[in-house]
């Protein structure tokens, strides 16, 4: 038995869709057979090669994809719940995290596991031996021993569920890092998959107002869609006008926070200027190594701001947006936002358009 699996050679050239054979689960293993992966901000870097998979002990060929959803298909011997104890069975929905902590490095067992020195992550792992399937461009995606899952209920569809284990539990992982709680203000910079997810969870969770900005006139139509109050354009606008509209939307203060998930440096220093005093930059978007900008610390000095980093998530934060789209998939056009969908053999056209940014996620769709 045979599966596809879309390889990455090289950075920099079109990836190859090959076959492998579909491996058989370890004791504490699980095969998941996946039937939708978005591609994401970073899979698109590494495919450019502007994100350097290497620099974090990536092997090559590799599988890249990580935004994925899918079916248990089989379970190693051992396994009989998911990570919260629900019963598990080949065919149930599942999510789950592309990466796994090793458990016993000092930053997993001083509580801080996302600095984890051992992570096993998708997209780093050789595509060239078992368990071939590293990567959600693919038709199945392997989980070793004790990797954390999730079943999900089966009337929750895969296009509203698929950017829950990327891009939805990074910006609930970061809300939570930064105390984001209702009642209080929120600027987002830039409306691809992480700005309309953090719209939407600022939205519901009752902060307001959420001000969105962008350059792209459909991505700020489908803020609103997803919770916007505010819609900014940056290519209508002057920063000096921008800083003037979120100042006056609140109050004259600035706002309480703002999180930038533009991946251009250029979005930080004006930010920080929309920052009220003692306010918080929640910084996700900028992954790319070496990109610089040019920064007056002294504004975040006097005015008390806190910078906060954030990467990767711990599992609470999957659990958190499995519950929020249970709660609120049918609110927001979840399902709108990977309206863009190619079969896995298509993939390297899906990426040129990921990359042209025209739709905020694509999403490939296996049979
Ligand atoms: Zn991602
Ligand atoms: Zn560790």
């Amino acid at each position: 038995m045979y599966g596809r699996a879309a390889v990455l050679e090289q950075p920099g050239h079109d990836v190859v869709v090959r076959e492998f054979p579909v491996p058989e689960p370890e004791p504490g293993a699980i095969l998941v057979r996946l039937t939708q992966c978005n591609i994401c901000g970073s899979d698109v870097h590494a495919w450019r090669g502007d994100f350097q998979l290497k620099e974090l002990g990536g092997e090559l060929p590799t599988v890249l994809g990580h935004e994925m959803t899918g079916e248990a298909f089989r379970l190693g011997s051992g396994v009989a719940t998911d990570s919260l104890g629900q019963p598990l069975a080949p065919g149930d929905r599942v999510v789950f995290p592309y990466f796994t902590f090793c458990g016993r490095c000092p930053s997993c067992t001083n509580g801080f596991p996302i600095g984890c020195r051992h992570l096993r992550m998708a997209m780093l792992s050789g595509a060239d031996r078992f368990p071939y399937f590293v990567g959600g461009f693919a038709d199945y995606f392997y989980l070793p021993p004790a990797h954390p899952i999730i079943k999900i209920p089966r009337d929750l569809p895969e296009t509203v569920v698929a950017g829950a284990n990327c891009a939805l539990a990074q910006i609930c992982y970061g809300f939570h890092r930064a105390g984001l709680v209702g009642g209080k203000s929120l600027v987002v910079q830039g409306a691809g998959g992480l700005g309309l997810y953090a719209t939407a969870l600022a939205n519901a969770r009752g902060l307001a107002p959420v001000i969105v900005i962008d350059a792209v006139t459909s991505r700020l139509e489908l803020a609103r869609a997803f919770g916007a109050d505010i819609v900014v354009n940056l290519r209508e606008t002057t920063p000096t006008e921008r800083r003037r509209l979120v100042s006056e939307a609140t109050g004259g203060l600035g706002a309480d926070f703002v999180v930038d998930v533009t991946g251009n440096p250029a979005a930080i220093p004006e930010g920080l200027g929309m920052l009220r005093v003692g306010g918080k930059y929640l910084e996700i978007g900028s992954i790319n190594r070496g990109q610089t900008v040019p920064l007056d610390p002294s504004r975040i000095v006097f005015g008390n701001k806190t910078v906060i980093g954030v990467s990767l998530y711990e599992l609470f934060a999957l659990v958190e947006a499995v519950q929020f789209l249970i709660r609120y998939g049918s609110r927001y056009p979840f399902a709108e936002m990977t309206a863009t969908t190619f079969p896995l053999e298509r993939v390297n056209e899906a990426l040129r358009l990921a990359d042209g940014r025209g739709a905020p996620r694509v999403a490939l769709r296996m049979p």
